[in-house]
């Protein structure tokens, strides 16, 4: 009897190490930030039939709990200002979800590829953003395939099937093909009117606000395009935590293949002529002999 009751006394302890344990992995750890976001949840949406997002538009799925928070960007990538939210959310060891613009993937491919490298979600944005509702409808599939072909021609994998149409503008029968595309599409919750404001402050004031206001959860819509939400995100991360958001980073099931009409109008619409050698630059060019300070140094008397 005394043994059983020992052997249970052992189990109870083992277990309640194994619980303390878990409970640490859990906390994140981010190097220089002793209070980061982190990710408290990673969810893995799978976007068959083109489940909708965000309750401005779409009432269908309602995936956050109370206190969290899906961070998304749009309209880069671009030089200086998407780089500055990516340190942000580095400094915050948090993660969020792009929806780039194809031309501006086209032009500054190696930006998007730091979003990539970051473990950043990116889905797409259409090409050139225009408001599809305005469009013929081929015209406007063209729009939503070639933002997909550019993502893919800018970070050499495909994009996630993760859709956000221009100005949340949903036209009936292009909310269908993306259905038909497997494309989950997203809307939002939070809006941060970001592209009408100047002061970072201002910002992350309507942000929280809004967020309260919306039952304290939600997809924040943000432009890393834009200067202010460069400004500002630091602000806006360190908000969110104080307040005691937490960020949920989506990934979807599977990746959505580009078809090679539209990565061949992307490869027509870039400058100059293409070639088709597809190696990296790292086994094209290579360094043959270091070069160091001491050689280079002039020799001194
Ligand atoms: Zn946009």
């Amino acid at each position: 009897m005394q043994n059983r009751i020992k052997h249970i006394r052992h189990a109870m302890i083992a277990l309640a190490m194994v619980a303390t344990a878990s409970q640490a992995s859990a906390q994140t750890t981010c190097p220089g930030n002793p209070k980061p976001l982190g990710v408290a949840r990673t969810v893995a949406i799978d976007t068959t039939g083109g489940p909708g997002f965000g309750f401005e538009h779409f009432k269908d799925h309602d995936f956050l709990r109370k206190d969290e928070i899906v961070l998304t960007f749009d309209d880069g990538p671009w030089p200086h200002t998407t780089a500055a939210v990516l340190a942000a959310l580095a400094a915050h060891c948090t993660k969020a979800t792009f929806f780039p613009i194809g031309k501006h993937s086209t032009w500054h491919p190696e930006v998007l590829r730091s979003v990539a490298e970051q473990g950043h979600t990116i889905g797409s944005h259409t090409w050139s953003h225009v408001d599809l509702s305005k469009l013929p409808t081929d015209k406007a599939k063209a729009e939503i395939e070639m933002g997909i072909s550019s993502v893919r021609r800018a970070i050499g994998d495909a994009a996630m099937p993760f859709f956000r149409f221009p100005a949340l503008k949903h036209p009936p029968e292009l909310v269908k093909y993306a259905g038909e595309r497997n494309l989950g599409i997203f809307s939002t919750d939070v809006d941060s009117f970001d592209f009408k404001l100047r002061s970072p402050d201002k910002l992350v004031t309507g942000v929280m606000e809004r967020l309260h206001k919306n039952g304290g959860k939600g997809i924040l819509l943000m432009h890393d395009f834009q200067q202010v939400t460069a400004k500002a995100i630091p602000i806006l991360l360190n908000e969110l935590q104080a307040k005691g958001y937490k960020v949920v980073h989506m990934t979807a099931k599977a990746r959505v293949n580009s078809l090679p009409e539209y990565d061949q109008m992307v490869a027509a619409q870039i400058k100059g002529p293409v070639s088709a050698n597809a190696r990296p630059t790292s086994s094209v060019v290579t360094t043959v002999e270091p070069t160091s300070a001491a050689a280079t140094k002039p020799a001194t008397k």
